[in-house]
């Protein structure tokens, strides 16, 4: 359980490249040494579901979704990362995942990592192990005919999820759950590195941050049109530990200097001498009743 802390902001880690430096769908495949048949599945399939197919091949030749968690176990992932997800976490910071990987695969490095439990949600494909053993990964927003789709437009977002309408939920929660606790809603800090991270960096507002990794794709379509929100980049994992904890550090400290500045306002109301003031209206007229003085002549 996260310290209480009311500047704390609500904290939002892509995973890919992010969390783990790695493309994970990439690393499993990559390990399996199955990469030019998923290079062939992806001729003819979009990736959501080139994956899904990949999976049923290893299935077929005698792989267990074990063998997938085993490599997982592999996958890079910074102590510097670690580090920051503590310690914002400490800090008070409510963190989640918003990745177009999947639950099996960000289930499986978090857990091994010891951090599922700093996170209090995650968006991402939905996966399962079918009951003949066989790693199932299904779209976020399902896309196959009839389905709808996700309907949003942006060429930058895959069919199978787009994590803008994803960050738009997540801010309408954040907005309905300050209404009624009559605050002002949380800074949000967005935390990418793909083409995929650009939507949800366009639906955060002024006061919110946007954090992109140095030298990757979402960095081009930032700076060709930025989105409302502060940008701060990070160029490795050290930084990214540096430039997140320093976000989350100022906004504490200003959300504690406007309770301050709050505190003082009602506390330090100047109280005029009273004697100075004009009597009040009912003051007057019983003023105005009481018996006169008698001049009475020297
Ligand atoms: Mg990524």
């Amino acid at each position: 359980m996260a310290a209480s802390n009311g500047g704390a902001p609500l904290v939002v880690f892509d995973f890919d490249k992010t969390i783990v430096d790695c493309d994970s769908d990439n690393w499993v495949v990559d390990a399996l040494g199955a990469t030019g048949r998923f290079d062939e599945l992806l001729r003819h399939l979009p990736w959501n579901h080139a994956i899904d197919a990949m999976m049923g091949e290893l299935h077929a030749e005698g792989r267990t979704a074990e063998d997938v968690r085993a490599c997982l176990r592999a996958a890079p992932l910074s102590p510097h990362v670690a580090a920051a997800i503590r310690s914002a976490h400490a800090r008070g910071c409510e963190l989640r995942v918003l990745s177009d990987a999947n639950a099996f695969f960000i289930d499986a490095v978090l857990a091994h990592h010891g951090l599922a439990g700093y996170f209090a949600g995650t968006d991402t494909n939905p996966a399962h192990v079918d009951p003949a053993g066989r790693l199932r990964i299904r779209p976020y927003h399902e896309f196959a005919a009839p389905a709808p789709g996700h309907g949003c437009a942006l060429p930058s977002c895959p069919p199978n999820m787009c994590k803008g309408k994803v960050m738009e939920r997540i801010l309408l929660q954040e907005e309905e759950a300050a209404a009624a606790a009559r605050r002002r809603r949380r800074v949000v800090v967005y935390l990418g590195d793909g083409r995929g991270d650009y939507c949800p960096s366009l639906k955060l507002r002024e006061g919110d941050y946007v954090m992109p990794r140095a030298g990757y794709p979402v960095c081009d379509l930032i700076a060709a049109s930025p989105p409302a929100a502060a940008v701060r980049g990070w160029d490795g994992f050290e930084d990214l530990a540096r430039v997140l904890l320093g976000i989350v550090d100022a906004e504490i400290a200003r959300a504690v200097a406007e309770q301050g500045d709050a505190a003082a306002a009602t506390t330090n109301v100047v109280v005029p001498d009273c004697r100075a003031l004009p009597l009040p209206l009912p003051a007057r007229q019983e003023a105005a009743l009481l018996p006169q003085a008698v001049r009475v002549p020297n």
